[in-house]
């Protein structure tokens, strides 16, 4: 077990840093909502992971009609390396650590309790009127 794991956050990132317009963390950036929250460009990604993986596994929980909120998040975490690195210049081997606000981020909008998926269920309760 490697004990080096520090928290950090996204504004102790050099490359991350350029990417905070004025604000303090990357998550509340307009382009982190755009890039990383937004489902419709998440399935961008999905599509382009699906054609390239070679897992069969992976393919299948990519490919599945009900995507799980794990798999939303894998899919979130790879979107947000594609993001840093296109700002990175490239080869120079720079690998992307996740900062804690991030992954803190991307947890919170696919909440898995107990292992079950919270995803798209529909809902009994009734709508305010
Ligand atoms: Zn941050």
């Amino acid at each position: 077990m490697s004990n080096d794991f520090k928290c950090m956050c996204c504004s102790e990132f050099d490359n991350i840093k350029q990417l905070l317009d004025s604000k303090k963390c990357v998550t509340v950036t307009t382009s982190f909502e755009k890039i990383i929250l937004d489902e419709e460009i998440l399935n961008i990604t999905r599509q382009q992971m699906i054609m390239k993986t070679k897992n069969k596994l992976k393919k299948k929980q990519l490919s599945a009609l009900e995507v799980l909120n794990k798999t939303w998040k894998y899919i979130c975490y790879v979107q947000f390396t594609h993001w840093v690195n296109s700002w990175t210049s490239l080869g120079k081997g720079i690998r992307v650590v996740i900062p804690t606000c991030v992954i803190n981020k991307i947890r919170n909008k696919y909440l898995e309790k107990d292992g079950l998926y919270m995803g798209f269920k529909k809902s009994n309760t009734h709508l305010p009127s």
